[in-house]
């Protein structure tokens, strides 16, 4: 599957997003999370990192760019490219470090990193929808596909 569409009626329905996600996935991949401030990326990532066991809170990394989670089977980097001034700066970073086959990287303004970023195997983009929100995935990669042929399954 490509695409998937959802509507989230309130928060809760943002966090069991995240958990939901985070239960069908069985490897490292790359996420790249869209939407206008307060749309929601923090708060799926919230989800995402409690279903795989973080306890507590998850804070926007938004000046220390990337939040590591040392979670098992494998880490979480939460990166929040919001004020990355430039794309190289992800150079001087190492990014490529947190890239690694068995990590999961979710990356909330990813459009900031443009030309430097690795490649996502899916983008979620959250938008406002009246009261609530709307989740919209689209899959980049063969692993990205079979990511939301299960989460459409649940
Ligand atoms: P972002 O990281 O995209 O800037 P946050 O997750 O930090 O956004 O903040 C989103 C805000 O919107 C929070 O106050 C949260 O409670 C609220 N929120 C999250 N999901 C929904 C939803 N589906 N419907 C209504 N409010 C939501
Ligand atoms: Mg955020």
């Amino acid at each position: 599957m490509k695409e998937l569409v959802l509507p989230l009626p309130n928060e809760n329905a943002t966090v069991a997003l995240g958990n939901a996600v985070a239960s069908v996935g069985d490897r490292g991949y790359v996420i790249y999370l869209y939407g206008d401030l307060g749309a929601g990326k923090t708060t799926f990532s919230r989800g995402f990192l409690q279903a795989l066991g973080h306890q507590g809170h998850v804070k926007s990394p938004t000046y220390t760019l990337v939040e590591p989670y040392a979670l098992q089977p494998r880490p979480v980097y939460h990166f929040d490219l919001y004020r990355l001034a430039d794309p190289e700066e992800l150079e001087f970073m190492g990014i490529r470090d947190y890239f690694h086959q068995d990590a999961i990287c979710l990356v909330e303004w990813p459009q900031q990193g443009a030309g430097v970023l690795p490649d996502a195997d899916i983008e979620l983009h959250l938008s406002y929808d009246s009261e609530g929100r709307q989740a919209r995935f689209v899959a980049l990669s063969e692993y990205g596909e079979s990511l939301l042929d299960n989460l459409k399954s649940l």
